[in-house]
């Protein structure tokens, strides 16, 4: 935020004090921690919850008010036929392996990821490539890590370690018999125990539950938003004037029984999503605001790439994917746009942004094309959003699952009219002759194609035709029962199933990278970290630190807090018996982005002093004066480098008249 420039990599990034800065400051927790806590489940504390609702707050208006999208809120339980027809039921599953001598389950593409990334670190620490070995006590703590490490640490020959490579390159194409292909071929066991593992199995992720007190009516706790956005579809079209393109918006929880969750909040059995489902004309999906992203570049990784064992980035702009066709469509690609402009905007280090495509056989069952954000962080590179262009998969099985027609009737500027053969019948004449074969015979005649039909014109114009019913009968139909006449239709309405563009975003996985990439320590002070989150998402807004709890500085703490929540802004007061040094340090771990401290020449001569908190820089100004430069720091309308020609610095002198 401040463009004052501030080296915050003098210290390289330390997992552990960045835990424990997460843990002590309660940003999020285990959930049920004091019953020993269950994996994949976790809390938010005060700090957490206020950065998730201010990310969610963002995205609403990066988002849905930008676009004008319609937000819903539908159920989390749904009946199981619904998960039914969308497939969820029979293909929303991961493969696992079992330990075979102790019946531990992993998830078999982790398992081949974790064993083959342990063997290329071994390697690269045997040849001395490794520039700072894994510290002993991180290695204690990850046993799996450092199990995993010292059963490789050895040379691997140069075929095997590319050849590794290209599996990694590629792991998310791999079906499970393949994966098992790969356990056996390379000896990939269980380093937890270095036992063999059991071929792969799917497993389900949706949680099951049932409706009602008769337990007869089974249901499941949804694993995505979208289903909700798809059954109100109609509604949804009716709302928005029977027109498309539009889309839907939704946030709001899920749950997924993933198998064996052991990235903190990357990787969790119940998680937020915000999800927007955009429809299109299936022969339409150019985006009217393209233009605004046209020239805006991104790092991409498409499935060609990946699919020659690299996961070399190109920069390009979105405007030249499109058209080359590496991006199907432009509603894709604006997307792909908006989202990285999103995840900047909150924080996310650009430099550690990509967008990878998915390989086919990765595809979830319903997509045709899809690109992932993916964000590295200390677990690698973490697919954060999904981007798929669903086609007309869901509204389509839906629509034929309960005969509720799920389409877009659009009314044609210019009626097509069209010519064809069509049979005409003497329906009394018919029924009289073939009684219970009338039906049949119609309903074979509506099949015919435009050339059988000339055929049997031809016929009945030399006397009669001859059609043979399915047991066997052959049934003789002369022009007085039948005709077949050219006619004029005219079409002046078009239906289609519209496509769906669907971008899905895990709030609790952008939350963490967020959080990862923010997060630093001074130089003179490795112990304290530093949060550098933009205001935009900072838990707090403003520090207000009075020089002593006295109650003579009450009149003003009250008069400076009432400014600002007026102006809409989010203060805390610590007026600890603290030193002001810890109070400000205590909240630079909170990424509070500034602090105001209020001292005896404050109540004497109404000033105050501002802080900001990367730069540590202060500022002294008259209350509203500073107060007025406030606002436009934390609503983004003013940067650091501005407020210093504005306010003049403080020396740490404040004189009382
Ligand atoms: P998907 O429908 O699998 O593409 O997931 C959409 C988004 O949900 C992903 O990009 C993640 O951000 C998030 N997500 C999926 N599974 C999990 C999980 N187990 N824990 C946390 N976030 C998840």
């Amino acid at each position: 935020m401040a463009n004052i420039h501030v080296n915050k990599n003098v210290h390289p990034f330390d997992k552990t004090r960045f835990e424990a800065l997460l843990n002590r400051r309660f940003f999020y927790a285990p959930a049920f921690e004091i019953y020993g806590g269950v994996a994949g489940l976790y809390d938010y504390g005060p700090p957490g919850s206020s950065l998730q609702a201010n990310i969610i707050s963002e995205w609403r208006k990066h988002f849905i008010v930008e676009d004008h999208m319609l937000e819903i809120d539908s159920t989390i339980m749904t009946p199981a036929p619904v998960f039914e027809t969308s497939g969820h039921v029979a293909r929303f599953a991961d493969w696992m392996v079992k330990d075979t001598k102790t019946g531990d389950v992993v998830r078999a593409d982790h398992l081949v990821k974790g064993v083959l990334e342990a063997r290329l670190a071994g390697d690269k620490e045997a040849r001395g490539l490794v520039a700072q070995p894994q510290k002993d006590d991180e290695k204690k703590k990850n046993k799996r890590a450092a199990k995993a490490a010292t059963a490789a640490a050895q040379l691997l020959s140069d075929d095997a370690a590319r050849g590794y490579e290209a599996i990694l390159a590629q792991l998310d194409n791999y079906s499970g018999p393949e994966l098992g292909e790969l356990c056996r071929k390379h000896d990939i066991r269980n380093p937890d125990t270095d036992n063999e593992v059991t071929e792969p199995q799917q497993f389900n992720l949706m949680f099951t539950s049932s409706i009602g007190p008769t337990g007869q009516h089974p249901g499941y706790l949804r694993p995505e938003t979208a289903q909700g956005h798809f059954l109100n579809f109609s509604r949804l079209l009716e709302f928005n004037n029977g027109r498309v393109p539009f889309a839907s918006a939704q946030i709001g929880r899920s749950f997924r029984n993933e198998i064996s969750p052991r990235a903190g909040l990357l990787r969790v059995r119940e998680f937020t999503m915000a999800e927007i489902e955009h429809y299109v004309d299936p022969e339409d999906k150019r985006h009217e605001r393209f233009h605004e992203v046209r020239d805006f570049a991104v790092d991409l990784l498409d499935r060609n790439v990946q699919a020659s064992g690299s996961t070399q980035t190109r920069k390009i702009k979105v405007g030249e994917a499109v058209a080359d066709g590496i991006i199907a469509n432009e509603t894709l690609g604006y997307f792909v746009a908006r989202i990285h402009q999103f995840l900047v905007k909150i924080g996310v280090d650009p430099t550690r942004l990509r967008f990878r495509q998915h390989m086919a056989n990765e595809m979830a069952h319903y997509a045709t094309d899809c690109w992932d954000a993916e964000i590295q962080n200390s677990y690698g590179w973490t697919e954060c959003v999904g981007c798929a262009d669903r086609a007309a998969y869901d509204l389509t099985v839906h629509s034929n699952k309960t005969g509720h027609p799920l389409i877009v009737r659009q009314a044609l500027k210019e009626p097509i009219v069209t010519e064809r053969l069509v049979a005409e019948f003497n329906k009394k004449v018919l029924g009289k002759t073939f009684g219970k074969d009338a039906g049949w015979i119609q309903n074979t005649f509506a099949e015919l194609d435009e050339s059988r039909l000339l055929e049997i014109q031809i016929q009945l114009a030399k006397g009669s035709t001859l059609v043979t019913t399915p047991d066997g009968r052959d049934l003789t139909l002369t022009p007085e029962i039948v005709t077949i006449e050219r006619k004029t239709f005219k079409q002046s309405i078009r239906e289609f199933t519209p496509n769906v563009i669907e971008p899905s975003f895990g709030l609790g996985r952008i939350l963490y990278v967020l959080l990862e990439h923010n997060f630093w320590a001074r130089e003179q002070d490795i112990e304290r970290g530093v949060l550098s989150l933009p205001p935009v998402v900072a838990p707090t807004k403003v520090l207000i630190v009075p020089l002593s709890a006295k109650e003579e500085f009450d009149p003003l703490i009250q008069e400076v807090s009432s400014k600002l929540r007026k102006a809409g802004i989010f203060s805390r007061v610590d007026d600890s018996n603290t030193s002001i040094g810890k109070r400000y340090a205590r909240n630079d771990e909170l990424g509070t982005p500034f602090g105001l401290t209020l001292d005896f020449a404050s109540v004497q001569n109404r000033t105050m002093t501002l802080r900001e908190r990367d730069t540590t820089g202060q500022l002294i100004g008259g209350i509203d004066e500073v107060i007025t430069v406030l606002i436009d720091l934390v609503n983004g309308t003013t940067d650091w480098t501005e407020a210093c020609k504005l306010l003049p610095a403080y020396d740490g002198i404040q004189a009382i008249d």
